[in-house]
């Protein structure tokens, strides 16, 4: 007790006198009731202005009516069975339901029951005091549909403190990532997401036990990878502090495998999976500018079937496919990795040999001529190629070296094909 303070017990009638003040003004509903349990009982003996404005009914209308009135339709028969047995066996209740004013609007409330005992420890009377928590669980009811609305998502949430460390993940990071909650809590983000950038490629953790080791022990096997488009936002507090920041990543493995399939598309032959010639245009933009440099050499040869026509019309256009299929095969296998094999268009194949000089790129035409006339081919038994080669020159445009190529070609086919041009040995 402060010593400041002075105590003056109350007598009896000053304290009935407190008490009564204080249930007539509690903010919380108070009802008193008997303790008979015949027909409709307990009956109300008491009730304070709270109760009142709580259900609707007067005092007067409450009086002597069991709170029986107050149930309705959307009443929990399991807590009101709960109550019967705690008021029957005496004990405290405490629960919450659905309860009716007069207008029969309903309304969620909160309550507990105390028994009163008299001096010979029988039950009189039980005391309840009562809450409408109706606002406080339509609150709740919202919170639980946000984050049942934040784990519904693909998308993956993650909300960090203003040290990046980890402080909620939804379902989507969890099935993503293969961490659960429990194992990211109080973590740096980067365990999630190692780098910053805004496309983030997530790897799915896949957790095996470890068998027949003492220290059974959890093995990460990196094994799915995910790729999300990253955005970061800060929240702030009323006084524009940041307190956390919310990362959303979109999954965009939709995308990204759409875009490689594009590319494809847009890159590739789709009768010889080799590179088409929108490709072999742009390769040829870069290497203009790559040649301009001195050190750079590169050589470029233009090679065509002969006489595939004949083939086409003498065999089908199948078979002349797959004629093109083999000798495009027998080109690559006799390319170095460096070199890239190009269908510029019917059976006429550029091929760009890097880091070269004429002498051996002439050399390497001879050889690929050799090897295609010797092939055994089905049906057709035998094919030939001519070449053009040419040594790309410093400065000199990508339409030059073409126009030059395409004549070294005409040329190999004038000289009576399968042949390359200039001829080897120079
Ligand atoms: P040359 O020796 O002068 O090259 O004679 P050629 O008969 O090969 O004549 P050219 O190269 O001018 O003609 C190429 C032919 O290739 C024309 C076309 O019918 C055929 N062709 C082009 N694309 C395809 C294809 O995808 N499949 C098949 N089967 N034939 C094609
Ligand atoms: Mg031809």
């Amino acid at each position: 007790m402060s010593q400041d303070f002075e105590y003056k017990k109350p007598s009896l009638t000053e304290l009935n006198s407190l008490m009564t003040m204080a249930i007539q003004q509690s903010f919380n509903a108070i009802v008193i009731t008997d303790a008979s349990f015949e027909k409709e009982g307990p009956n109300i003996i008491f009730c304070n202005p709270a109760f009142c404005k709580m259900t609707g009914y007067s005092e007067n209308e409450l009086i002597g009516q069991s709170p029986r009135i107050l149930q309705g339709h959307d009443t929990d028969p399991a807590v009101i069975h709960e109550l019967k047995r705690c008021l029957i066996e005496g004990k405290f209740f405490h629960n919450n339901t659905i309860n009716y004013r007069k207008d029969k609007t309903a309304y969620h409330v909160e309550w507990n029951i105390s028994p009163i005992k008299n001096e010979f420890g029988k039950i009189t009377h039980f005391v309840s005091v009562q809450r409408d928590i109706s606002e406080k669980n339509e609150n709740l009811k919202y919170q639980t549909m946000l984050i049942a609305t934040i784990n519904t998502t693909p998308d993956t949430i993650v909300i960090t403190d203003d040290q990046a460390k980890i402080q909620f993940i939804n379902h989507a990071t969890e099935t993503l990532s293969g961490y659960t909650f429990a194992d990211l809590k109080d973590e740096p983000i980067t365990k999630l997401y190692p780098s910053n950038q805004q496309l983030i490629e997530i790897r799915k953790i896949k957790k095996q036990k470890v068998e027949n080791t003492c220290d059974a022990e959890d093995k990460n096997d990196h094994s799915e990878k995910h790729f999300l488009d990253l955005i970061s936002s800060p929240l702030k507090d009323h006084n524009g502090k940041i307190t956390h920041y919310v990362s959303i990543g979109r999954n965009i493995n939709h995308h990204i495998q759409l875009k490689s399939q594009l590319e494809e598309w847009a890159n590739y032959d789709s009768l010889t999976n080799i590179f088409n010639r929108r490709y072999g245009e742009r390769l040829l933009d870069t290497l203009q500018k790559d040649m301009c440099a001195e050190d750079n050499s590169c050589c470029v040869l233009l090679a065509d079937i002969d006489y595939f026509k004949t083939i086409n019309d003498s065999y089908g256009h199948a078979l002349g496919d797959a004629v093109l299929q083999q000798v495009i095969n027998e080109l690559s296998k006799n390319l170095r990795s460096r070199d890239t094999l190009i269908r510029w268009g019917g059976d006429e194949i550029l091929i760009v040999l890097s880091d070269i000089k004429l002498v051996l790129a002439l050399k390497m035409a001879e050889r690929l001529r050799t090897v295609i006339a010797s092939c055994a081919f089905p049906v057709v038994q035998k094919v030939t190629m001519s070449f053009g080669v040419v040594a790309w020159k410093r400065k000199e445009l990508k339409k030059s070296v073409l126009h030059r190529a395409d004549e070294q070609l005409y040329i190999s086919k004038r000289n009576g094909r399968n042949c390359i041009s200039p001829k080897f040995p120079p």
